[in-house]
């Protein structure tokens, strides 16, 4: 297979159309048969419940060139398991386990020429959604919906290695109590954008936003979980049921404790330890560590151990395992690694 004409090693993250996706339909009760297709804009009414009421969700996950040149992607049956929990909070109907896998693994093989070459850093990013469709002027849930996955080609999150970001406490709350907060929703996004928009114009890469109702726990940012190293090299992330279980923190957390055997908490993390800890960093499918060098509380610098220069130790060994199982150079947990072809 002839791969297609493009510079990887310096792709950004954007959007590049790929020839073909993957549609399908539920009507009638019922999802109608998937199809792989080249048409990439999508017809709907004006009053489509997506355009009125945002019932939507979506996922994203990665499609890789491993060491040995297979294209494989990472654990892809908790990216259906997490859509149809998604789906089950949105009352959208939910979408086969079964049938989300062959539609990662038929456009993944149609569009092969654009996942990149093995060592330079990019992969194909998957982007699966569902929406309503169908007509709903009074709120209730749509009767009609689209599942639509997509692929685009992205470079590597960080060029030229990971530089530790600036994040600031934010005085928006992503996501209330018995909210939305646990499952992928676009609306949890839209609803970020201003508070997003904001740390930029400020000066921030990102915001650590805190739990809604106290604002005394550390959740997560707009799009990635927290892990902490302790100053006697624990790893700690995060408890609260108002936080996205992100597929990159659970394996790296799994990875820490029963592939290079460290101790791994889950539970409450206050915003007055913070300071304590020796390095920080955000996860997720994009960049799968982001390390941490400074935290910002309201003029208050909480300057995290690791420094501003690199990843810190620990962060580095987590991320290169991970890495390195994603690439096929280390070999992982069973199942983890998807073959496609
Ligand atoms: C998608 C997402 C993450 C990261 O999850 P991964 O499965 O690791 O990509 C973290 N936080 C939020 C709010 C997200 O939407």
């Amino acid at each position: 297979m002839e791969k297609a004409n493009l510079d990887w090693s310096n792709l950004d993250f954007s959007y590049r159309k790929t020839p073909y996706r993957y549609v399908a339909n539920y009507k009638d009760g019922k999802w109608g048969k998937g199809e792989i297709t080249t048409e990439d804009t999508i017809v709907m009414s004006e009053c489509a419940g997506v355009l009125q009421y945002s019932q939507s969700i979506f996922e994203g996950l990665k499609a890789y060139t491993s060491k040995n040149g297979d294209i494989v992607t990472f654990r892809p049956d908790l990216n259906a398991e997490r859509m149809i929990d998604s789906a089950k909070r949105l009352e959208i109907p939910a979408f086969p386990k079964e049938e989300f896998l062959k539609a990662v693994e038929e456009t993944v093989k149609a569009n092969a020429a654009y996942v990149p070459p093995y060592g330079t850093g990019a992969s194909l990013y998957i982007r699966p959604f569902v929406f309503a469709s169908g007509i709903v002027i009074g709120v209730k849930p749509s009767t009609e919906y689209q599942f639509r996955l997509f692929t685009t080609p992205v470079g590597p999150y960080f060029k030229g290695g990971a530089k530790p970001i600036t994040i600031c406490v934010s005085d928006f709350d992503r996501a209330a109590p018995n909210g939305t907060g646990q499952v992928k929703a676009g609306l949890n996004y839209a609803m970020s954008l201003h508070p997003y928009v904001t740390a930029h114009n400020n000066g921030f890469d990102e915001n650590m936003f805190l739990d809604p109702a106290t604002h005394t726990f550390v959740e997560e940012t707009g799009g990635a979980n927290f892990i902490f190293v302790t100053k006697d090299g624990k790893i700690v992330t995060p408890k609260s049921n108002s936080i996205l279980p992100s597929i990159t923190r659970r394996s790296i957390m799994y990875l820490a404790e029963h592939v290079l055997g460290m101790q791994v908490e889950e539970r409450k993390v206050t915003l007055e330890e913070v300071k304590d800890f020796a390095e920080c960093g955000l996860c997720g499918t994009a960049a799968v560590i982001s390390p941490v060098g400074k935290i910002v509380d309201h003029g208050k610098e909480i300057l995290i151990p690791a420094g501003m220069e690199k990843m810190g130790e620990v962060t580095q060994k987590l991320y290169d395992t991970l890495r390195g199982i994603q690439l096929g150079e280390i070999e992982g947990p069973d199942g983890w690694i998807h073959k496609i072809c």
